[in-house]
């Protein structure tokens, strides 16, 4: 079943109600739920895939060696990881880190969605193929997407590989990264460089479209 957290105004508190959720199995093994960190009023928000052990440990996002790397990252480009809110799409950690259903998904992204409204964030970069995938509503790879800045939702959306690709894929991939936060940048100081207009292309829905054609949120649910 659906759920809206649309009347929720506060992050806090819609943070209390997902620690205590049960909406799908993963509240089974988890410690913590990894509900968000930073600040609630960033112009950046970042969202990555879903909690690891040490993430479920502490409660707390990107703590581990991807969270390392990522927020060595993002300070290259003048970001601290006090200027930004990050999340993930699932909030409590799948057994063995795999990789989270679709069905966890679903059940869990009333509360991003939710996270993002309130946040309202001029950017929202996006880590792999989870979020990114989500987020854009396209079946299209993150290898494919990265690279451009898209509008979306009167905001734009950087979708970049996910900071444990790099640790694994070394150089080449810490690189893309650190070529997509420097658009992130260039976002956010109002100079989208020529190439990478913001563009939708036919496996985006156009935002202004759909809002006027119909009351269907960020993800499609209603
Ligand atoms: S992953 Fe999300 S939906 Fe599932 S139990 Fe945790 S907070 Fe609830």
């Amino acid at each position: 079943m659906t759920v809206s957290f649309g009347h929720i105004q506060d992050i806090a508190e819609l943070s209390l109600i997902a620690r205590t959720c049960t909406r799908c199995p993963l509240s089974e093994g988890r410690t913590n739920v990894v509900f968000g960190s930073g600040s609630v009023t960033a112009d950046v928000m970042v969202v990555g895939e879903g909690p690891g052990q040490q993430e479920d440990e502490e409660g707390v996002p990107f703590v581990g060696r991807s969270g390392r790397l990522l927020t060595s990252l993002l300070t290259e480009v003048g970001l601290e990881r006090d200027d930004v809110y990050i999340a993930n799409v699932v909030k409590c950690r799948p057994p063995r880190n795999r990789d989270p259903l679709p069905a966890e998904i679903d059940a869990c992204k009333p509360y991003l969605r939710r996270q993002i409204e309130l946040v309202d964030p001029s950017v929202v970069i996006t880590l792999g193929n989870f979020s990114t995938k989500l987020l854009l509503r396209t079946a299209t790879g993150i290898t494919r997407l990265r690279g451009v800045a898209y509008e979306w939702w009167g905001r734009y959306l950087v979708p970049t590989f996910h900071p444990a690709a790099a640790l694994r894929g070394g150089e080449r991939v810490t690189n893309d990264i650190r070529s997509d936060l420097r658009l992130v940048r260039s976002v956010i100081d109002g100079r989208i460089p020529s190439g990478d207009e913001p563009q939708a292309n036919d496996t985006l829905v156009s935002v202004d479209q759909e809002q006027e054609s119909s009351q269907m949120g960020l993800f499609g649910e209603s």
